[in-house]
This record gives C-alpha cells, sequence and structure tokens, in this order.
C-alpha cells in the first residue's frame, strides 16, 4: 500500500470524459483465506448464498479470484444497493466494498475515480490515495498511481485537500487482474463462516432476547438452522406465536429461510401442575422440551440442539440445573450464549434488529405456572422420581402429535 503526496501545481489538464463507469461489489473473505485446500469448497458456499440472494434481485455475473468474490450487475437497472445489503448478511466476508471500474490504464483510473468519487464530495473535503497493485505487470507501481489519481482529484476539483492521517474519504484504486477498481471505505462483512459449512441445528426459540441471539451466533459459524417452539395454548396466545415468527423472520435475512416447528406442550404443564412437586415444575418442563426438541431434530436431521441459555441467568440454567437437562440429550446441545453477560446479548440482539421485537410483552409457556422457588440445585434422582408421578412417554407423544411446521421466507 502507498500514500498519495501530490503537490497541485504540475498536473496535466483533466476534464472533459464521459461520466460512465460500471460498478461492482467487492466481497473480501474472511477466516476463509486462511483456508488451505478446502478453500474452493467454502467459496463455492459462499457463491451459492450469494446467487440464491441475487436472484431475488436481478440479474448478477458472481465469481470469485485472489481471495475475493465479484458481484457484478448484468443491466443497467439491477439494484446494486440491495444486492449490497444481501451482500453484507452473507457470512464469510469480512469487508465489502462499492468500487467503480476502469480499464487497465492510468488515464481510465483517473477519469472513473473523478466521475465516482468527486461527485461524493463536498467543497472543502480532505482526502488521500492509495493504491494497490495486485497486477504487477502493470507498468506504475502503487505510489506512482496514488499520486497520479490524487492530482486528477484536485485537479477537477480545486476546493479539496489532501490529508494523509485523517481524511474525510479515502480512496483507493486496486489494480487487479481483470481491471481496475476503484472504492471509498470498506462496509464491514458479515463475519464469521459460510452459510451451509458446519452441519444443521435445531434452535429452541422462545420469544424472548436470548434466544435469536443464540441462533445467530450458530448460524454465523456456518450452521443451517431450524427453529422449534414450544407454546402452550390458551395460556399463551396467538400474538405470542407471531412474535416468534416475527423473530424468526428476522433470522432469515441470514439464512434465508427457516422452518419453525410449533409443539404445544400445554397438557404436559397441566399434568406437572396436578402431579409434580412445584419446585421441580420448570425443570421437568425443560426435560419435556428436550426430549420433544430430540425428536425434531431427528425428523429434520439436524445434527445439534441450540439455546439460549447463560449460566447463571435463571434458577433453570445453573451448572446443575443445565446437566439434569442436558441429561436426555444424545446429541450435543450448544450454548452460545453461555459465557455471557446479558448486556452483551443485548448488544448482539440490537445489532441484528431483533431486540424491539424481543421485548415486545408476551407470554411464553415458561413463565405459565411457574415456581415460587424453583430448585436451582436438583439431583437427577429427585427429578427421577418427580417424572414417575406422570406418564413421560405418552404425554411426549400426545404433544408430538401437535407438531406443525411453518415456513418462513
Ligand atoms: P430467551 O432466552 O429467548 O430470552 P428466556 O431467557 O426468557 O428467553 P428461558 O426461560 O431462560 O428463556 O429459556 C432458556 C432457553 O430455553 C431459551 O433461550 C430457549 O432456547 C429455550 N426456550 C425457552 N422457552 C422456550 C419456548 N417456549 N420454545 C422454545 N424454546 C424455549
Ligand atoms: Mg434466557
Amino acid at each position: 500500500m502507498s500514500v498519495f503526496g501530490a503537490s497541485r501545481g504540475n498536473s496535466e489538464v483533466f476534464s472533459g470524459f464521459m461520466s460512465s463507469y460500471k460498478r461492482v461489489i467487492l466481497c473480501k473473505y474472511g477466516e476463509v483465506a486462511l483456508k488451505g485446500a478446502n478453500k474452493p469448497h467454502f467459496e463455492e458456499l459462499m457463491m451459492k448464498d450469494l446467487r440464491e440472494r441475487a436472484a431475488r434481485i436481478g440479474s448478477f455475473n458472481i465469481y470469485s479470484a485472489q481471495s475475493t468474490v465479484y458481484i457484478e450487475p448484468q443491466g443497467d437497472d439491477d439494484d446494486i444497493d440491495a444486492m449490497l445489503d444481501e451482500a453484507a448478511h452473507t457470512f464469510g466476508f469480512s469487508a465489502l466494498t462499492l468500487a467503480a471500474v476502469a480499464d487497465k490504464n492510468i488515464d481510465d483510473i483517473k477519469r472513473v475515480t473523478v466521475d465516482y468519487i468527486v461527485p461524493a464530495l463536498p467543497a472543502g473535503a480532505s482526502f488521500r490515495a492509495d493504491a494497490k497493485r495486485a497486477d504487477k505487470t502493470f507498468p506504475m507501481k502503487s505510489p506512482e498511481i496514488a499520486a497520479s489519481v490524487g492530482e486528477a482529484v484536485l485537479e477537477a476539483s480545486p476546493s479539496l485537500r489532501v490529508d494523509l492521517h485523517n481524511p474525510d474519504k479515502n480512496i483507493t484504486v486496486e489494480v487487479r487482474e481483470r481491471g481496475a477498481y476503484i472504492h471509498g471505505d470498506q462496509i464491514k462483512g458479515a463475519g464469521g463462516m459460510p452459510r451451509g459449512s458446519n452441519g444443521r441445528g435445531i434452535l429452541l426459540l422462545s420469544g424472548g432476547i436470548d434466544s435469536p441471539v443464540a441462533g445467530y451466533m450458530m448460524m454465523r459459524r456456518g450452521v443451517g438452522l431450524e427453529a422449534v417452539h414450544f407454546e402452550s395454548f390458551p395460556y399463551t396466545s396467538e400474538a405470542a406465536r407471531e412474535k416468534v415468527l416475527a423473530l424468526a423472520k428476522i433470522l432469515t435475512s441470514w439464512c434465508g429461510s427457516m422452518k419453525v416447528h410449533i409443539i404445544s406442550v400445554t397438557h404436559i404443564q397441566e399434568e406437572l401442575k396436578a402431579h409434580a412437586k412445584e419446585d421441580y415444575f420448570t425443570l421437568l418442563l425443560r426435560r419435556f422440551m428436550m426430549r420433544l426438541s430430540l425428536r425434531v431434530q431427528r425428523f429434520a436431521g439436524s445434527d445439534c440442539l441450540i439455546t439460549g441459555e447463560s449460566l447463571g441467568q435463571v434458577a433453570s440454567q445453573t451448572m446443575q440445573a443445565l446437566a439434569v437437562t442436558d441429561e436426555i440429550a444424545d446429541v450435543p446441545v450448544f450454548r452460545p450464549l453461555i459465557g455471557m453477560d446479558k448486556e452483551e446479548i443485548v448488544a448482539i440482539s440490537r445489532k441484528i434488529g431483533a431486540f424491539e421485537t424481543s421485548i415486545l410483552p408476551y407470554e411464553d409457556c415458561c413463565t405459565v405456572f411457574t415456581p415460587q422457588h424453583p430448585k436451582t440445585r436438583p439431583s437427577l434422582e429427585n427429578v427421577i422420581m418427580q417424572e414417575k408421578r406422570i406418564d413421560v412417554d405418552a404425554l411426549t407423544d400426545e404433544a408430538w402429535s401437535t407438531h406443525e411446521i411453518v415456513t418462513v421466507e
């Protein structure tokens, strides 16, 4: 990378060029750049994700070269800004830029820079120009390209000024294999691992703050998601179900579409209320949720369960309580929020746009018949004794017979 340091005196006259140029989105790899022989596999997944998104917007040519995916609109009215937003929700990329494309000669690079960048700069603004020459056959070196481009910008708009340390606008010229790309600042990519690169999981999705965040964090590591939601109609309302579907919809910005499995636990809760000791109530319900989630997991052919639990957050999330719930599971149960404070979880919830929906008032089946003093250090032995008072298998089968699937796009 080099730094532009031009003086304004002797630059060539630079005006009167046509203002047309093509735009392209450059998507730079995150962790995937570090992959060795497996890199093409991950690149394919990232491009598959982008192509699915692009198909909803217009006609785009998508290809990869030099650890970058290029997205080129094919027609004049393809909405490149909408595509940029989609790319920003595609896992695997660390940074994105909307670049203007120039031919690989310095005159065209200057023309496009002036046409693309100068109109976006207010009078008196400062800038800094940098160049990266990935194509070493290009006759000018990076510092020369940067200086030449900087001069052209100053010539075109003399009120602008160079500031190398704290510029209002960074201008970057990248000379690559197929062309020269001119862009301003990068935007942050979604990061993480490509969609579909790391198995599939069933997210236990309530209407609260934590579980959508847990789902987002696992999706970000490449896990494909389906969700299961337990409702307790008429103790929980239709509005509570709608809220959960709205949260699932927010997650689809990253995963395209999601199946939400809905299961009623009303009768289980009534039986627990009638026959089990009150302080075990929540724990026993959570074990039923596990049994039913495992059925969904097998039904969907998924690999794991995912919950929004965080150590010590509530009585059912102590070490001992989690052990008692986990005892049911024969696949991994991932709890990506286990070591996080609520404040940190809320920050991610806001970032993914779920928070305002999550805090809408609602009833969750977990808040129906909540015990006054839930057991925080349950023993498995006592829990199993409580379960002997009810017909666990019949209740599980009956709840499973209420299984519905809603696909959220
Ligand atoms: P959230 O964790 O979503 O903010 P919460 O903290 O009120 O809600 P808890 O009672 O702490 O929920 O439940 C812990 C976890 O159990 C949730 O993060 C979620 O994964 C799962 N869970 C709770 N209620 C339900 C439900 N009705 N349907 C599906 N999963 C649920
Ligand atoms: Mg919680």
